[in-house]
């Protein structure tokens, strides 16, 4: 098992470097994102360089929150809801509508605890994987996910995959080998009444480790589902093609974020969440050195993720989570750097989405 440091640190670089690989692709099929753009074994947003989304600068804001709120849940949905606002001033770019509509709501003076909006897209997901390598008690974290999700989304869905997705991520760093991972899943799935008791999510996850066990290939899988134009930001097919693609190949970082990418749909999410997961799993060094060097990021740099990570690290390290602790200030970025680098970053969205109108089809 990686030390915390190593598993946090994996985590946020996996998900920053997935959601960059993934980011040119997002919204494309299969067929035309290979006509466009070729396979994904290198950046293609920016000339051969990378750049991260809201994927990334969620996981960030919860990594902020956990080490501000010391893990008391009304404090972190608080804080959590302070962050976002802020985040969605700074004008990013390509969010989904549920998050636009929490965020003006939390713009315009709306509670944290009221914010959300009856929806089952990706979301809470962004920020769930660190949330599950970060917290090792299942009740607080079965709290904080709630939290989390209620912030933005309020359809049971979405609260159960993302608690599924966080007890995956727990359960990837605790598994004591890689083969017993969709094993060990099952069995703390299984435990957890919430989450079995749901037939539909049951029924997801029994395909899912079928079809790992046979040695069926992410694609394939997502085939089989029907899942042929790319796979959707509806939770219920975005949570099954992220376990399909981590259990498969669970010493391989590079393999597992590729493979989820070339089922085409909400790509920088998906890469992002398997990144997330294989990263806490094997540690920053299972990263391609190429891939880190070709994330070019400001003011939200590799090298200001790590000591993020590194803050969240020693406050879990030093500190019990838990609601008697005093908050600690973490790692801030600069309001007026992150809207320049919005800027820019939506400048080069457009470009990609007028290429998208053009040859070949
Ligand atoms: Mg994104």
């Amino acid at each position: 098992m990686n030390s915390p440091v190593d598993a946090i640190a994996g985590c946020l670089w996996g998900t920053a470097v997935g959601d960059a690989l993934g980011l040119p692709y997002e919204g494309l099929s299969r067929r035309r994102a290979a006509k466009l753009l070729g396979p994904p074994t290198r950046y293609r947003f920016l000339g051969s360089r990378g750049m991260i989304s809201d994927d990334t600068e969620h996981a960030c804001l919860v990594a902020q929150s956990l080490i501000a709120s010391q893990g008391d849940a009304g404090r972190f949905a608080n804080d959590l809801g302070y962050r976002l606002r802020r985040w969605f001033l700074t004008l990013p770019a390509g969010l989904g509508l549920a998050t636009v509509k929490a965020c003006l709501k939390l713009c315009v003076g709306v509670s944290p605890s009221s914010s959300g909006v009856f929806s089952a897209g990706n979301g809470p997901l962004m920020r769930c994987v660190i949330l599950g390598v970060a917290v090792r008690d299942r009740d607080l974290l079965r709290q904080l996910v709630k939290a989390s999700t209620h912030l933005t989304h309020t359809d049971p869905k979405a609260e159960l995959s993302a608690a599924a997705l966080a007890l995956c991520s727990r359960m990837t760093i605790e598994a004591t080998s890689e083969e017993e991972l969709p094993s060990a899943f099952l069995t703390a799935f299984m435990e957890q009444e919430h989450l079995s008791e749901d037939h539909e999510l049951r029924l997801i996850i029994g395909r899912v480790v079928q079809s790992v066990a046979i040695g069926q290939s992410t694609l394939d899988f997502a085939i089989s589902q029907g899942w042929t134009r790319g796979v959707s930001g509806y939770v219920y097919h975005t949570l099954p093609i992220v376990l399909h693609a981590a259990w498969s190949h669970p010493r391989d970082y590079a393999k597992a974020v590729q493979s989820v990418i070339e089922c085409g749909g909400d790509t920088d999410t998906t890469a992002a969440l398997v990144g997330g997961i294989l990263g806490a799993r094997l540690g920053p060094a299972a990263i391609p050195q190429e891939w880190l060097d070709g994330l070019k990021e400001w003011p939200q740099s590799l090298e200001w993720i790590r000591q993020l990570g590194e803050q969240l690290a020693e406050v879990l390290s030093t500190q019990q989570l838990g609601p008697s602790s005093p908050p600690i200030r973490p790692k801030q970025l600069p309001f007026a750097g992150l809207l320049a680098r919005n800027l820019g970053f939506l400048a080069i969205v457009i470009c990609h989405v007028i290429r998208r109108l053009l040859p070949p089809y």
